[in-house]
């Protein structure tokens, strides 16, 4: 088990997140239970700034990409930390905005952004509308000619750098509904069309090679590609783009099969990217450019447990032994989704030695609801409380009320304090926006 320093087992054996025992946030706060350890989110966050501090002499910035974790509260932390942020909808600009934080310091992304989201972005001065499609460039135009304002933008181009992950989860391959292809031309005619726009100041260019990477080749390649395309915009146009934006998609520990990662090594990716581009502009007579990065995974992925109790036990003698939680994919779409893996523990038995090999299955009605599907534990057994680790990236983000569940509460713990970020959704609420049509009345 790879325990993070501020959630580590106690003397007795038990889970102990940012100073509260696990069993004490079930008694307080029940289960299924997201807790969220913010020491862990200001930590990465802290971590990835001094790293464009030191390694890149502080000229870029860090942008957490929200729709791995978006509510009002991490919005808060983010302001607190001085940090940018990457948007993908309306609503996520909502729930920032309703928190507080000044989205002239938000990159905006989407590969179908409505036109009213593009209107709400500019009205409440967004900082980036990052480009993703031609048609975009004219729509967005056309929305700040309007209202008399000029918007920066970005363009998301498509370097076609494979990074070595699930196939799901990737996203820079040509054939990809996200952003422009350097190799067959789009994204120089992107860029000259948003050169020749009146409304538009060209920014940067950005890409995102994936997600879960762990090989920073991946990396390197695709900044060799990224400042030749930079190079060849100022050749053919003589535009020098003043940011590079190289995206997030850092991997991070889930189970055994992944590396273990401590927060140098997070900061690693970083650097390398850093240092690659440094490289870029000794060698090829690149013009200095600032370093964006926008890692999401990794700044909440590992802060995340997901608490859940045990109920019924189902043993297949000589085939499966099931332990059903009380929580499931509407809580955890990933394994469903993607095929994703965790770890678990019993959280007040971490100590104990593990008997026997188990599925942790979700109670909704789909065969395909298993969190885990094979997991050594000590013998579980009606009540007892399983925390999963590193669901803090796309668990609640992805959550749904499937089965009409109710999507449990977020709770953030911070030395020994607990409260909610997201409180228990009611009944009431999951039936808030039914209505019954006039002709069944
Ligand atoms: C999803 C996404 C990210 C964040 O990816 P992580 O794997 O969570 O780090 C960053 N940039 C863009 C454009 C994305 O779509």
């Amino acid at each position: 088990m790879n325990y993070r320093k501020s959630m580590m087992p106690n003397k007795d054996g038990e889970l102990v997140i940012g100073g509260v025992k696990a069993s004490d946030l079930r008694a307080k706060f029940g289960t299924p239970l997201y807790v969220m350890d913010v020491e862990f989110i200001k930590a990465v966050c802290r971590a990835f700034k001094d790293t464009i501090n030191n390694s890149y002499e502080g000229f870029g910035g860090v942008a957490f990409a929200s729709k791995s974790f978006s509510c009002k509260a991490i919005y808060t932390i983010m302001k607190s930390l001085d940090m940018n942020i990457d948007v993908v909808s309306a609503g996520e600009i909502y729930t920032a905005l309703s928190s507080g934080f000044d989205i002239s310091k938000a990159y905006f992304h989407g590969n179908n952004k409505l036109i009213s989201e593009l209107e709400y972005a500019v009205d409440n001065n967004i900082g980036v509308v990052v480009i993703d499609n031609i048609e975009e460039i004219d729509i967005l135009n056309e929305i700040c000619a309007k209202k008399r304002v000029v918007q920066k933008v970005n363009i998301r181009t498509n370097p076609g750098v494979e990074a070595h992950t699930h196939s799901y989860i990737q996203t820079a391959k040509i054939d990809s509904k996200f952003g422009f292809s350097i190799e067959n031309g789009d994204a120089m005619v992107a860029i000259k069309s948003i050169l020749n726009r009146k409304n538009l100041h060209l920014n940067g260019v950005n890409c995102h090679i994936g997600s879960q990477i762990f090989d920073s080749n991946a990396f390197r390649l695709a900044v060799d590609v990224m400042t030749d395309f930079i190079l060849e915009i100022d050749r053919e146009t003589g535009y020098k783009v003043e940011e590079l934006n190289m995206g997030g998609g850092f991997g991070v520990h889930y189970t055994e099969n992944d590396p273990k990662f401590t927060l140098d090594d997070y900061c690693n990716y970083i650097k390398i990217i850093a240092m690659a581009i440094k490289d870029a502009t000794a060698t090829k007579g690149l013009h200095r450019l600032k370093l964006m990065v926008e890692p999401g995974r990794s700044i909440v992925g590992e802060a995340g447990v997901t608490l859940y109790s045990v109920g019924n036990i189902r043993d297949i003698k000589g085939i499966k032994k099931y332990i059903c939680i009380d929580g499931g994919m509407f809580d955890n779409i990933r394994p469903a989704l993607y095929q994703a893996e965790y770890e678990a523990v019993i959280a007040t038995k971490c100590f104990a030695k593990a008997e026997e090999t188990v599925a942790i299955a979700g109670k909704c009605c789909e065969s395909g609801d298993i969190i885990i599907d094979k997991i050594d534990l000590p013998v579980a057994k009606r009540g007892d409380l399983i925390a999963v680790f590193t669901t803090g990236a796309y668990g609640y983000s992805m959550a749904s009320n499937y089965n009409r569940n109710a999507i449990p509460p977020v709770v953030m713990v911070e030395d020994g304090k607990a409260d909610y970020a997201v409180k228990p959704q009611t009944f009431e609420d999951i039936v808030r926006n039914d209505d019954i049509p006039y002709f069944l009345k």
